[in-house]
């Protein structure tokens, strides 16, 4: 028997956990925003990232990536660029112009203050707040990790709502593009279940034998 597991191609994972179906078909198109992604190089290693996942979703010429704990001398930011992290002067997604650059870190929280710090102090920022992001937003919907606070979103969830705001989407982009990452989360619970019920079968044998012993 072969010990190799089928994989599909495109989304690189089991074919009995793809997640082919749940990407939009053609990616979206961006019209209003772009997004760029600051990603920390310990984060492409994290099983149930949720960037591969939007980027699955968003055409090619709406995020771009780049790899490393801050930007090289030689890497400078397009103009217009904002950073999407929590700040005291950090301004509403409703007030940012359209035509912006939005920029994401996706790293632990930890990381991410750290690369903060490396970037330009003058650059602006906005902050997601969830009591703007209408009826349609799910707290906690990635409850794979614990975030530290209902507002920390995994990094695909801030991408996801703040695209929709900034393209007027009312949720309904929002809900597309996190079609993925429910499904990934729905597979892990199931999976989880399964584990446990896994364990909790052996365990209620051995108690069995031990009976008979
Ligand atoms: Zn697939």
């Amino acid at each position: 028997m072969s010990s190799h597991r089928a994989m599909c191609s495109p989304c690189d994972r089991p074919t009995s956990v793809c997640l082919c179906d749940t990407f939009p078909k053609p990616p979206v198109q961006l019209l209003r925003c772009h997004v760029l992604i600051l990603l920390h190089p310990l984060e492409r290693k994290r099983k149930n990232s949720t960037l591969p996942l939007i980027r699955r979703c968003l055409d090619a010429e709406s995020l771009d990536v780049i790899v490393g704990r801050r930007l090289l001398d030689s890497q400078s930011l397009p103009p217009n660029t904002i950073l999407v992290f929590p700040g005291d002067n950090a301004l509403s997604l409703f007030e940012v112009a359209p035509g912006s650059t939005l920029l994401f870190l996706d790293a632990t929280w930890d990381h991410a203050k750290e690369m903060v710090r490396t970037l330009p102090k003058d650059l602006p920022r906005v902050s997601l707040k969830i009591s703007e992001l209408g009826p349609l937003f799910v707290p906690r919907r990635f409850d794979i990790r614990t975030p530290p606070t209902e507002e920390c979103l995994s990094t695909g969830e801030c991408i996801a709502w703040a695209v929709d705001a900034m393209e007027g989407a009312q949720g309904a982009l929002a809900a597309t593009l996190l079609r993925p990452l429910d499904r990934m989360v729905s597979i892990w619970h199931t999976a989880r279940s399964l584990r446990e019920e896994g364990e909790a079968n052996v365990t209620l044998t051995t108690h069995a034998q031990g009976a008979i012993l």
